[in-house]
């Protein structure tokens, strides 16, 4: 393994498997062994591989136009937008490629916001929180509460300040004079799935009310039915003034979106913010057929169930097991917390063509498609409750 030798960057540490198809919750390699997909390639593939509902409007939208620029209209980026707003607490949308785009876009906005719109250009600083994840550009690497992802890539933009997640009497400490909106994610996914207190949401919404600033919530992993709402921020009982969408928008086309209220619209003017690609023939159809999908198949209350039954069942057959410490989650995007590193379980369950990520260095996070079926969901928890039995067997 590893690209030492290979024509590509090495900055990704890849397993040795290598996809040729997909279908549903089933992948398939090069030597033609079945996998059970449970993380649906970083909880992107929300729909399954290759959904055919998907797959139509894109064949169709590849036999007739691909890209024009946003020099001109583009119908379904307008009837995306259109969708989203209609189903959330926002009035405008702006489309990009990524999450890290949308999060970028999201900042920009921010500061924009403050200093065209408000007249108060002093207040540029954005508050993000202890183990929070929100991309890799230079801007969201620096929001980004880990300081891993930011080794080597000195000096830093300005205006990032840190609070310790669900402490709210922590936050309001570092709220001042140039404080321009607190961003966060309702769950954090790459920090360990560890979802927001609702007392915790509830202050912050608060504060963000009290002081004038900017809510922002990071939904580019909560998003698009995951966590059993269209939005996770439906279950906290909050409207964010900006919030983002990426990874499961488009089934696996590559597509972001930086969602927000009305009185943010002016902020962006024509030419203050801007992309080639994004918003493109091909992504915005795979988006409206993904959100058209969850929308009339219930998506999100099928998340709800079914993860709330399989934190039901990873309580039970887990319980006593002493390398587990805590089974959290919200919806279908769920971690088992361990005592020690997921890595060597991880490659254990790929030997037994199950397909987990992990989420920080000792938690295994499931992420499986919202239309998976029971008998595929017992099939994965018998599997991962197994080896986790054996392993503890193997301990003590
Ligand atoms: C994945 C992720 C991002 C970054 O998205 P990219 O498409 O990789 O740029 C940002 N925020 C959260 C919460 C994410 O899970």
């Amino acid at each position: 393994m590893g690209e030492s030798q290979s024509a590509l960057f090495p900055n990704y540490g890849r397993y040795p498997l290598t996809f040729v198809k997909g279908e549903g919750s089933r992948l398939w390699d090069e030597n033609g062994k079945e996998y059970l997909d449970l993380m649906c390639g970083l909880a992107v593939t929300n729909l399954g591989h290759a959904p055919k509902q998907v797959k139509e409007r894109l064949k169709n939208q590849v036999d007739t136009l691909w890209h024009t620029s946003n020099l001109f209209h583009i119908p379904d980026q307008q009837k995306l937008a259109e969708l989203l707003v209609a189903n959330s607490c926002a009035d405008a949308a702006f489309f990009c490629n990524s999450g890290a785009e949308a999060n970028e876009a999201a900042i920009k906005l921010a500061r924009r916001y403050f200093q065209k719109v408000i007249g108060k250009p002093e207040r540029f600083e954005i508050i993000t929180f202890h183990m929070s994840f929100h991309g890799r550009t230079l801007a969201t690497l620096t929001a980004t509460g880990q300081d891993k992802v930011k080794e080597g890539f000195a000096p830093l933009p300005e205006g990032f300040v840190y609070a310790p997640f669900n402490d709210a009497e922590a936050l309001e400490k570092l709220i001042g004079d140039r404080t321009c909106a607190i961003m966060l994610e309702m769950v954090q996914g790459e920090g360990g799935v560890n979802p927001a207190d609702p007392a915790f949401v509830k202050r912050v919404a608060e504060l963000c009310e009290q002081h004038g600033l900017l809510l922002i919530v990071d939904e580019i992993q909560t998003g698009m039915g995951r966590t059993g709402k269209l939005f996770a921020y439906e279950h906290y009982g909050i409207e964010p003034d900006v919030f983002t969408l990426a990874k499961g928008l488009g089934s696996g086309m590559p597509i972001g979106a930086m969602l927000g209220k009305e009185k943010l619209r002016e902020a962006f003017s024509a030419g203050s913010h801007g992309s080639t690609f994004g918003g493109n023939y091909l992504s915005t159809a795979a988006g409206v057929a993904t959100v058209e999908t969850i929308l009339e198949e219930k998506l999100p209350e099928r998340a709800a169930e079914l993860g709330q039954y399989v934190i039901g069942e990873l309580e039970q057959k887990l319980a006593g097991n002493p390398l587990v410490q805590q089974i959290r989650g919200l919806g279908l995007l769920i971690g088992i917390g361990l005592n020690r590193p997921a890595a060597e379980l991880i490659s254990e369950l790929h030997a037994e063509g199950i397909l987990v990520v992990s989420a920080g260095p000792n938690v295994i996070r499931l992420a499986p498609s919202l239309l998976i079926s029971k008998e595929d969901l017992d099939r994965g928890i018998q599997a991962i409750c197994g080896i986790l039995a054996k392993k503890a067997g193997a301990a003590v």
